[in-house]
């Protein structure tokens, strides 16, 4: 199994504007779920839209 390298980026919330961080372990994470697109909204605005992650 390749090993990709993950690092931080910051992106910014289509939602509300402001930049956040889609840190290395949630990318992991997304990865491991087979969500390979960036997410567009904030976490915070992810929580306020009851988006389900799994
Ligand atoms: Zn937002």
């Amino acid at each position: 199994m390749p090993s990709i390298r993950h690092s931080d980026v910051e992106l910014r919330c289509i939602c509300c504007g402001d930049p956040f961080v889609y840190s290395a372990g949630e990318q992991e994470l997304f990865a491991l779920r087979g969500l390979l697109r960036e997410p567009h909204e904030c976490p915070t605005c992810r929580k306020l839209l009851g988006h389900r992650w799994n």
